[in-house]
């Protein structure tokens, strides 16, 4: 039996470690805005070559709080991709603005020739998602931002340490933000996010707001929230920050054997395999392919004890008809949901399970 995902093993691969880091911190009483914090902040920028990062609570969070530091406001309009996790529009929503859903494009990223006719006399932003660990064709969005006098933002929840063109996702626009749920590429033991920007001014807007708009004297200086990324978790990312350089090399390799396992098959439409020519670094957060008789696919390989995962339950963000989009059709992207699935990825998966998986998914097609 391959799972989609090994919780356990996040913890299990490196326990004693784990422990030793949280006796230490408990120990200390070092729980909340202490110097694991500060430390995990300053090496985690370092990694991706920005100025600040700010640890927040949760991805979701540091999206809303980004939206807010940089003056989004009521009506405004921040045009997304509809593939993408509800919680992109939902940060939107929460400031008082309209996320304006466009279309899948041909790399399956936010689709750059569908956002220039979205764009209206309240349009604020682009939202660049780098879903599955990719990049989308940033040059060309930040062609469209500029344009139109438009600030560009980046939901990286899923693409810590992509790059595009040598420059790391989060970094393109006005600020980036990153999740470290337990299941993203660099996953604490519960709920953690980040915000990263180069600009002075928002990221001391994001440090007041995430802790009740008081500065480093306690003084209250505006209108905050709590949304603090917990000391404890802190250490914990900085721990897995030190080897998270490897973990993006075996995503890769994973990658590659998958590539190379399937990309004869007709029937199949594979991500990018990675490559050193490429404009894009992936990380793959996911192996997200699109398949014919995807369903008929999932259910063989589940019964061979292979367990895949349909992004997102297979739908996209304007078909929840209770949120009120008024995007209802986007034919890509429903396209998109019909056919993807995502395959097991993860640090945790051997080569033999790979190879596993690669043979039944043949076998599939062979004997259809
Ligand atoms: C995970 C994710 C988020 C939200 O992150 P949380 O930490 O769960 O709040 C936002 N956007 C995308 C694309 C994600 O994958």
């Amino acid at each position: 039996m391959i799972p989609f995902f090994n919780y356990q093993a996040l913890f299990r691969d490196n326990e004693e470690k784990y422990i030793e880091i949280i006796k230490d911190v408990c120990s200390r009483g070092a729980f909340i805005l202490q110097e694991d914090l500060e430390n995990f902040e300053k090496n985690a920028a370092k990694f991706i070559n920005v100025k600040h990062l700010i640890g927040v609570a949760n991805g979701t969070d540091a999206i809303w709080l980004g939206l807010k530091a940089a003056g989004i406001k009521k009506d405004d309009e921040i045009i997304l991709p509809s593939h993408t996790y509800i919680a992109s529009a939902a940060a939107i929503h929460f400031v008082g603005a309209k996320p304006v859903l466009a279309e899948c494009g041909y790399d399956n990223m936010l689709d750059v020739n569908d956002i220039e006719k979205r764009i209206t006399k309240n349009t604020k932003a682009i939202m660049a998602v780098q879903v599955n660990g990719r990049c989308c064709d940033m040059d060309k969005i930040k062609e469209l931002a500029d344009k139109y006098n438009l600030l560009l933002l980046e939901d990286a929840a899923q693409a810590f340490g992509a790059k595009y063109k040598n420059s790391y996702a989060g970094t393109f626009g006005i600020f980036g933000t990153f999740s470290f749920y337990p299941a993203k590429l660099l996953g604490c033991f519960g709920d953690g996010g980040a915000l990263v920007t180069n600009d002075d001014e928002i990221a001391s807007k994001v440090k007041l707001l995430r802790d009740h708009g008081r500065d480093i004297n306690g003084e209250v200086i505006e209108w905050g929230f709590n949304s603090r990324l917990d000391n404890l978790q802190a250490a914990i990312l900085n721990e897995k920050l030190k080897t998270y350089s490897n973990d993006i090399k075996r995503r890769r390799e994973i990658a590659s054997r998958y590539h190379a396992g399937l990309k004869d098959l007709a029937e199949l439409n594979l991500p990018q395999a990675p490559t050193t020519k490429s404009d894009n670094f992936d990380v793959f957060q996911n192996y997200e392919l699109r398949a014919k008789n995807r369903d008929r696919l999932k259910k063989y390989l589940d019964e061979a004890g292979i367990k895949t995962i349909i992004q997102w339950a297979g739908s996209p963000v304007h078909s929840f008809k209770n949120l009120g989009f008024s995007e209802n059709i986007l034919p890509k992207t429903d396209k998109f949901f019909d056919e993807c699935l995502m395959l097991p990825l993860n640090v945790t998966l051997s080569d033999s399970d790979l190879d596993f998986i690669i043979k039944e998914i043949n076998n599939f097609y062979k004997n259809k």
